[in-house]
């Protein structure tokens, strides 16, 4: 057998040749008009969002809300100018509320990664709007600030939910740990004062929809523990009716629920037991040494009872270390000056350093020790964050847990002349601090 092994060549005609160089061109000049208008297009897509502007009917826009912390702004806003004002209005939180994964995770792979919760709910929210209540969707999305999800991603999405509902409704977001985060009210009442038209909201006819509220593990047959109660919690701190989706898309009766945190209300009718004579500043020069967990109250009883007296304060939050307020103690000390040492002060070795001065200098030094109970103390860290609109941020967990490792119970033997137990005594300075405190808080 024998093989030919000479190449073969194949000769195309002339005229064919050029046709086919032709279409190509053709096609290579089409491609790349394409590439140019897909090129426009995006550029034009870019411009319009960072405007904040969307293809959404009523001209709704996004906005930023707040002033920036760390190139974060602390709210997001959907809102329009043009939409009138409604009396009655439907809240609704979004994720395992109007919404699910479809993938079925935790938490959305991107934009794409939603379907309703259930079938019944976008007919539900078009009934809700031709009865003349306005639908709102107010969000926590912590996950933007620990840069672990994507704030476009959350706005193609909500936006992606509205075109498929065909209604018009306005979308709030908080985008970390900061003051508007439910269950604070503030993203509610940014709603309700800027973007409801002037007109005032029916607290009797508008009611809160979420899934975060406080039901215990099992509550219905395979379903986990509620992860929070915040949902319950913004909706009762407004002051309007609350239902969890089972109930409200699916008729279901309510679940037995635990609000999960300090009920406030109840805690200012308890008078605290303080019977005590105490003797808060002294006339002859000292150091205070305060001690207790973050938000029990320190600081107020410094500006309460020892700065007008004309101490002065040392504070590791403003002033950086312990070696910075102990130098600044020593120039007071120096100019005939009390001190009180506005710390949480945990244990000896951090309370030695303002003692071994107070030796040093010849004067006697006492320590006031905050009995606040712990879920006051967290309460208290929120309820701050909230009555300052976000200038003094909460404490995260992790400052209580480092503060009860770290704790050793304050005694004479250190060197103190005296040590004074300080009772926590609600004190207000004015109605919305009381209205604020009494609100429930939560993670
Ligand atoms: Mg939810």
């Amino acid at each position: 057998m024998c093989l030919d092994m000479s190449p073969q060549v194949y000769i195309t005609p002339v005229g064919q040749c050029s046709n086919l160089i032709m279409k190509l061109i053709a096609r290579m000049s089409a491609r790349s008009k394409n590439l140019k208008r897909k090129a426009v297009e995006n550029t034009a897509l870019a411009v319009k969002k960072a405007k904040g502007e969307t293809d959404l009917a009523h001209g709704l826009k996004w906005a930023q809300v707040g002033q920036e912390l760390k190139g974060l702004c602390p709210l997001i806003s959907l809102s329009s100018d043009s939409l009138p004002g409604r009396t009655k209005v439907v809240g609704f939180d979004i994720d395992f509320t109007v919404i699910k994964t479809a993938s079925g995770r935790k938490f959305a792979t991107g934009a794409k990664d939603w379907e309703w919760w259930d079938e019944m709910v976008p007919a539900k929210l078009k009934s809700l709007d031709a009865d003349g209540y306005r639908v709102v969707f107010f969000t926590n999305q912590a996950g933007i600030e620990k840069q672990k999800t994507n704030p476009n991603d959350i706005k193609d999405k909500i936006e992606d939910i509205i075109k498929q509902l065909s209604i018009p409704v306005q979308a709030f977001i908080c985008t970390g740990t900061n003051h508007y985060r439910k269950p604070g009210t503030l993203m509610w009442d940014y709603f309700v004062d800027n973007c409801n038209g002037g007109i005032k909201v029916d607290v009797n006819k508008s009611i809160f929809v979420g899934d975060a509220a406080g039901r215990a593990k099992a509550w219905a047959a395979e379903k986990p523990k509620d992860f929070s109660c915040s949902d319950r919690m913004f909706a009762a701190n407004i002051g309007i009716k609350f239902y969890t989706p089972e109930e409200y898309f699916m008729s279901e009766s309510a679940a037995p629920f635990k609000w999960g945190s300090l009920d406030a209300e109840a805690y200012l009718k308890i008078k605290p037991v303080n019977n005590k004579t105490i003797t808060y500043h002294s006339e002859s020069q000292e150091i205070v040494i305060m001690v207790g967990p973050p938000a029990s109250g320190k600081s107020s009883l410094r500006k309460r009872y020892f700065e007008p007296q004309g101490y002065v304060a040392v504070n590791k939050d403003t002033m950086g270390t312990q070696a910075k307020c102990v130098k600044v103690a020593k120039e007071a000390l120096a100019k005939g000056k009390s001190v009180v040492v506005d710390n949480t002060n945990p244990n000896k070795s951090t309370r030695k350093d303002f003692l071994d001065l107070a030796e040093k200098e010849g004067i006697p030094c006492r320590c006031f020790v905050m009995q606040t109970p712990l879920d006051v103390a967290h309460h208290l860290n929120l309820v701050r964050q909230n009555m300052t609109n976000g200038e003094v941020r909460r404490v995260p967990d992790v400052g209580y847990a480092v503060y009860n490792k770290n704790f050793e119970t304050p005694s004479k033997c250190e060197g103190f002349l005296e040590i004074v137990n300080i009772d926590f005594t609600p004190q207000f300075d004015n109605k919305r601090h009381e209205v604020l405190f009494k609100h429930w808080t939560g993670h």
